[in-house]
C-alpha cells in the first residue's frame, strides 16, 4: 500500500524503514525491504507491524545503498511473510501497489515457461515476466521492463531493482501515484513527497501511464509509448 526506492550512495535499510514509517497511516499488513547486496538482491519481509520487520532488521541486518521497501495491503494472498513484498526472482526485485487483473493468465504462460512461484499473489507476475524477457529474449533490464510493462492492465504502482545494476531503478505508474525525488548524488522514488521529506523537498510526479529509468543523479522518463519526455520538477512544502 506504499512503495519508496533509493538509488543511493549511502546505506539504505534505515531510510527505507523510515520511509515506510511515514506511510503506515495509509494501512498495512505486512512489510519488507530488499536491497543490492554485491551481484545479488537481499530481503527480510515480516508479517504485521513495521516493529516486526525492525526485529527481523536487528537480527539479520541488511546493507547496500540501493534498495526498495513496501508496506503491504493484501488484495491477492493472505497476509503472510511468503506472500509479502517485495517480490523477486536471483535478478529482479519488486515492489508493487494495486492490482495486476491479468495476472493469473500471465502466471499461467510463465508456469507454462517453467518458472516457479513462491507466493500466490498477483505482483509476483511482474518480477518473473521481466526475468523471462531478460534470460529468454536476451533483453537488457530496460527493455525487459518496458516490455513488461505494456503486458500489466489494472491500476499500480511498482519500483524495480536488478541484481549487479548498482546504477540503476526502474519505476512505473499507472493509475496509482509515483512520486521521483532529487537527491544529493541520490534519487529516490515513492507513493507520495511526504515519504521523502527526509530525504528530498524536490519532487517529480510522474503522469499516468509513465515509467521512469533512475540513476543515482537523473531520471529519465517515458511516457505510455517509450517516447522521452520532460516532467517539472518542484520544491515541495512538505516538511521532514
Ligand atoms: N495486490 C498486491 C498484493 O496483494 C499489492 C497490494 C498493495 O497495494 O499493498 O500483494
Amino acid at each position: 500500500c506504499g512503495i519508496i526506492g533509493i538509488n543511493g550512495i549511502h546505506d539504505a535499510t534505515p531510510r527505507l524503514v523510515e520511509g515506510l514509517r511515514r506511510l503506515e497511516y495509509r494501512g498495512y499488513d505486512s512489510a519488507g525491504v530488499a536491497t543490492l547486496v554485491g551481484d545479488g538482491i537481499e530481503r527480510r519481509r515480516a508479517e504485521g507491524k513495521l516493529l516486526n520487520l525492525d526485529a527481523r532488521l536487528r537480527d539479520a541486518p541488511l546493507s547496500g545503498t540501493v534498495g526498495i521497501g513496501h508496506t503491504r495491503w493484501a488484495t491477492h494472498g493472505g497476509p503472510t511473510e511468503t506472500n509479502a513484498h517485495p517480490h523477486a526472482t536471483p535478478r529482479v526485485a519488486v515492489v508493487h501497489n494495486g492490482i495486476i487483473e491479468n495476472y493469473r493468465e500471465l502466471k499461467d504462460e510463465l508456469i507454462g515457461h517453467g518458472c516457479v512461484f513462491e507466493s500466490v499473489t498477483d505482483s509476483e507476475v511482474i518480477p518473473q515476466l521481466i526475468t523471462h524477457y531478460m534470460d529468454k529474449d536476451g533483453l537488457s533490464p530496460v527493455e525487459a521492463s518496458a516490455k513488461a510493462f505494456k503486458r500489466f492492465t489494472g491500476a499500480f504502482s511498482l519500483v524495480v531493482i536488478f541484481a549487479g545494476e548498482h546504477e540503476l531503478m526502474i519505476g512505473a505508474r499507472h493509475g496509482t501515484p509515483l512520486a521521483v525525488g532529487y537527491g544529493d548524488g541520490e534519487m529516490y522514488l515513492a507513493s507520495d513527497a511526504f515519504a521523502l521529506a527526509p530525504l528530498t523537498n524536490r519532487i517529480c510526479y510522474l503522469e499516468d501511464g509513465d515509467w521512469v529509468v533512475v540513476s543515482r543523479s537523473e531520471a529519465v522518463v517515458h511516457d505510455a509509448s517509450d517516447a522521452v519526455v520532460h516532467r517539472p520538477v518542484k520544491t515541495t512544502a512538505v516538511s521532514g
